[in-house]
């Protein structure tokens, strides 16, 4: 084969390789890394989210709604709507009531506001006068005309150092279901903060509450969505756009939206108790970063053993086409070129001995009855022969000559920077040599003679001219008689 169709052939088998490693490798990354994402996200959607959401309502229920039904409590306690209806003869005992519920329950205040005498009372006795036309106290005018039974309100408590109070504001009723105050328990908004705080740093994800109108009531102390503050609505948020286009009021349920390119799960539960939705968000990169890691790890990896395999694969078969290569061109009985590898040297010598110009002797050897030979002792040792008589023939000549089994019994010799005489005298020395040789077979002693064809190259020669006068030199020698060296040159012939 051709170098140049064998170097195709081999570029197109690791391209080849390349082609087939690497998307095989690709493709089993590329499925195992969408298949452990589609059951990551399965289970984020399906089971972590509803159970975080779970466990947060639980929590809420067990944080929050504990207030709720402290105040409802109260709002049905007899002891309160008696003192009401009695005339809210001694404040003492009000206070003490509060105080007592305040610290019995573990609340951060307790109140209780008569709708008659629009007294606020307090744990730590009588606050104030509400009044309509104070701004901070419209929280109560709001909760008289309501008609639910309560209402969640985060204000500031004027009974605490104007702390951010989360008010449960439940409506009292006397028995003959008249309005006759509101009562109720607050927490400070620090201390649920906290709470979803620890939420979202026990979870890994982001927690906060929202209306029924899709406001943000409640959020950790970092803030809502984009940090958004209470009071915000989710439709003011760039970020939330692609949720409402999904989501336009809030609704139980799972979401899957994506906000700059990043993709978040989302989990809506309504809790009845408050009147909210809860929003459990979780930002897919986050959840999928592990599994991204692996894939690139794969594919390292992949890349590792393709190249790996190649590199590999390019020694082997680069040692290969050498050894093929060189068993090509060589000779095997004698180890000497043979024709394929006589004709790379041999062109390249003519073309040298042309440009230069330098002489160039050219032999032909041929074995004087070599069938004989064989006929005689054996083809094995007629091998032998040539063998030994190859060795000897390469001891005669320099290590810059080219020498080459031409076929059977034939040696062709080019004699570099030789011209005739010098030749002919290599040439004789050749033929007296292997003349005087003697080869040991099984115990006899073999000899063989010579007829050796000799030329010089001409400027304007082929190689294929130069062998047929060097093929026409050794037949004459055949000739006349064999084992001599003959002669034939362009224009004049001599023997
Ligand atoms: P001539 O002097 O005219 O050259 O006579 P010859 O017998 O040498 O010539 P011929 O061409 O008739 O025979 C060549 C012989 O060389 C015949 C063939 O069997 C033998 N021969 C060719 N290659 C090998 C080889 O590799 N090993 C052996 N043992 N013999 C070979
Ligand atoms: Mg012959
Ligand atoms: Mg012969």
């Amino acid at each position: 084969m051709p170098l140049r169709s064998a170097l195709f052939s081999q570029r197109s088998l690791v391209l080849t390789l390349i082609a087939l490693l690497g998307a095989g490798f690709l493709a089993t990354s590329l499925l195992s890394y969408y298949a452990s994402r589609a059951s990551i996200r399965d289970s984020i959607v399906n089971t972590e989210l509803p159970l975080t959401s779970d466990t947060v309502y639980s929590e809420i229920q067990k944080d929050l709604v504990r207030p709720i039904l402290i105040s409802s409590m109260m709002s049905r306690d007899t002891f309160l709507r008696d003192w009401v209806v009695a005339g809210e003869r001694d404040p003492g005992q009000m206070t003490r009531y509060l105080n007592e519920v305040m610290t019995h329950y573990g609340a951060y205040t307790a109140f209780f506001v008569s709708n008659n005498s629009l007294t606020y009372y307090q744990a730590k006795g009588v606050l104030k006068k509400v009044s309509l036309s104070e701004p901070r106290d419209i929280w109560y005018f709001r909760v008289r005309d309501m008609a639910p039974p309560y209402e969640i309100n985060v204000d500031v408590d004027m009974a605490n150092q104007d702390s951010l109070t989360f008010f449960i504001n439940y409506k009292v009723y006397d028995y003959q279901d008249n309005f006759i105050g509101a009562a109720g328990v607050g927490l400070t908004v620090d201390a649920v903060i906290k709470l979803i705080d620890t939420y979202q740093q026990r979870y890994q994800r982001s927690v906060y509450f929202v209306d029924t109108e899709g406001r943000i009531v409640l959020t950790g102390a970092d803030g809502g969505p984009q940090g958004a503050r209470v009071g915000t609505a989710l439709s003011e948020l760039d970020s939330m756009r692609d949720l409402l286009a999904k989501l336009p009021k809030p609704h139980s349920g799972s979401y899957e939206y994506t906000t700059q390119g990043q993709g978040h799960f989302l989990n809506v539960r309504f809790i009845p108790e408050l009147n909210w939705y809860l929003f459990v968000d979780k930002r897919e990169g986050s959840a999928l970063h592990e599994v991204r890691q692996s894939l690139y790890l794969n594919l390292l990896i992949c890349l590792i053993v393709t190249l790996s395999v190649l590199a590999l694969l390019h020694r082997v078969i680069t040692r290969f086409q050498g050894r093929i290569e060189a068993q090509a061109t060589l000779d095997s009985l004698t180890g000497l070129p043979n024709r394929r590898g006589f004709d790379l040297l041999a062109a390249q010598a003519l073309q040298e001995a042309q440009r230069e110009p330098k002489p160039l002797t050219a032999l032909l050897l041929d074995l004087d009855h070599f069938k004989r030979l064989n006929d005689s002792h054996g083809h094995l040792a007629g091998d032998l022969v040539l063998a030994g008589f190859a060795r000897d023939l390469e001891s005669c000549l320099r290590q810059s000559d080219i020498v080459c089994r031409w076929g059977g019994e034939e040696f062709i010799v080019l004699l570099k920077d030789t011209d005739a005489s010098t030749g002919l005298k290599i040439a004789e020395k050749i033929r007296q040599m292997i003349e005087h040789k003697h080869y040991r077979y099984e115990g006899k002693s073999l000899q063989v003679t010579l007829s050796i064809g000799l030329t010089t190259l001409q400027a304007d020669d082929t190689l294929h001219n130069l062998l047929s006068r060097a093929d026409q030199a050794m037949y004459r020698a055949k000739q006349h008689g064999r084992n001599r060296t003959c002669t034939q040159m362009p224009h004049s012939s001599y023997a």
